[in-house]
């Protein structure tokens, strides 16, 4: 039996799943947050294989947890009090999500000290987010000293992506010393669901033209060729591409210097406006689509304006990749509002039968957690919903890395 950890760290949290990876399988799942505040909280939870179908017995502590090495001492106490036993199951990696892996890391690596180097040197392109994997890393390789450790990126299935399609049409020198491109994101998630749907159809990965949209608190569109990450709707940053939860996603860079000027917003006023108070967030004053979508249910215009300009990027972006395409065989919506928000798809697909885009309003409605098809059997291009499992993936690469 292949056991993986997997580890998903922040600055002040990590998330994680202890998955059995033959069986597809989560052993127990936790989070450990508010690391260095007063008061951190640690919460586990095992699946229980209960009569009548799965529940999970949970359980929660809070105690100053004062950075990451105790917090992966916290959660070691909690396997050990509440299962499984790490002795029975004992991880045979440790795989870590790290956000940017620059032009360097195209596929996922065994982490060693020049591996390490390199995550901490590609910071500049993910202040937020590099610097606090690499403290989870840090921390896991001291509690799993004797077990290999694999960095799994967000940006590594997106480098095949064609110079043309990642390049910025700036000044070149500018960009190669800056390491200014795009490198796309969430690239575990799409690697995982362009699969997937290929398993749903039963047709080799090989052979299809897909559009993935992950559409959850971050957003992103990504062109799958053949299983091959062709062009992808985030940039350098995570910023770019689709209206977010709390990201503008594409807007004009003058509108920055005019807001510089004019507004007399710093560089950090305008980071801060455009990663945290900008998308559904900023037309709305609400984050949570859920909340949206209930809105514009009760009448609400503005929510159903914000709706309809969510919906309408990503249907700039469907048509912008079929074309680079060359046509589309598959679109899938994954992640927390492609999955759930029958709303949200029926806008998006809104009026692109021409492309031979036909949604079955029957099938787009119910909830399921399995991978389902949502287009009617005449359309040309299937349609399904994929529910996507990120920490599956980085279990099942951390297996292949391991195993040479
Ligand atoms: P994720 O980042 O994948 O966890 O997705 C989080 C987003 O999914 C939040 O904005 C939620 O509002 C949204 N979401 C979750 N459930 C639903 C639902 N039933 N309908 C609409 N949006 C949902």
């Amino acid at each position: 039996m292949d056991v993986v950890l997997v580890v998903n760290s922040g600055s002040s949290s990590f998330k994680y799943q202890l998955i059995d990876v033959d069986a597809s399988r989560t052993l127990a799942s936790g989070l450990v947050e508010r690391i260095g505040e007063a008061e951190g909280r640690a919460v586990h939870k095992v699946p229980q294989d209960a009569p009548g179908g799965a529940s999970t017995s949970e359980s929660e502590r809070t105690l100053p947890i004062p950075d990451h090495t105790a917090g992966f001492g916290v959660m070691l106490e909690a396997f050990a009090e509440h299962g499984p036993s790490l002795e029975e199951v004992p991880p045979v990696a440790v795989g870590h999500r790290v956000v940017q892996g620059g032009a360097r890391f195209f596929e996922p690596t065994v982490i060693t000290d020049l591996v390490k180097i390199n995550i901490d040197e590609l910071s500049s392109l993910a202040p937020l987010h590099n610097p606090a994997n690499l403290q989870g890393i840090v921390a896991a390789q001291a509690a799993f000293p004797d077990v290999p450790h694999v960095a799994v990126f967000d940006t590594a299935f997106h480098q095949t992506m064609p110079p043309s399609a990642y390049t910025y049409a700036i000044d070149r020198e500018l960009a190669e010393k800056h390491r200014v491109r795009r490198y796309g994101f969430h690239g575990t998630s799409h690697r995982f669901v362009s699969r997937a749907a290929a398993e749903f159809l039963g047709r080799p990965v090989e052979e299809l033209r897909q559009i993935v949209l992950h559409l959850g608190n971050g957003a992103s569109a990504c062109a799958v060729d053949g299983g091959r990450s062709v062009e992808t709707s985030m940039g350098m940053t995570p910023l770019e591409g689709l209206v977010m939860g709390t990201r503008s996603g594409d807007i004009d860079p003058a509108v920055l210097l005019h807001l510089q000027r004019r507004a007399g917003l710093s560089a950090d006023d305008i980071d801060d406006l455009l990663n945290k108070r900008s998308g559904m967030l900023g037309l709305t004053g609400r984050g949570d689509l859920r909340d949206i979508e209930d809105a514009s249910e009760a009448g609400d215009e503005t929510a159903d304006f914000a709706l309809s300009v969510y919906a309408h990027r990503i249907r700039s972006y469907i048509g912008a990749y079929a074309a680079q395409l060359g046509g589309v065989d598959v679109i899938s919506f994954t992640a927390g509002v492609g999955e759930n928000s029958p709303d949200i798809r029926g806008r998006a697909l809104a009026g692109l039968e021409w492309f031979g885009i036909e949604l079955d309003p029957e099938r787009n409605a119910p909830r399921s957690r399995v991978a389902r098809r949502i287009s009617t059997d005449a359309s040309r291009v299937e349609v399904l919903v994929v529910p996507t499992n990120e920490e599956l993936e980085i279990a099942r690469q951390t297996v292949e890395v391991v195993a040479g």
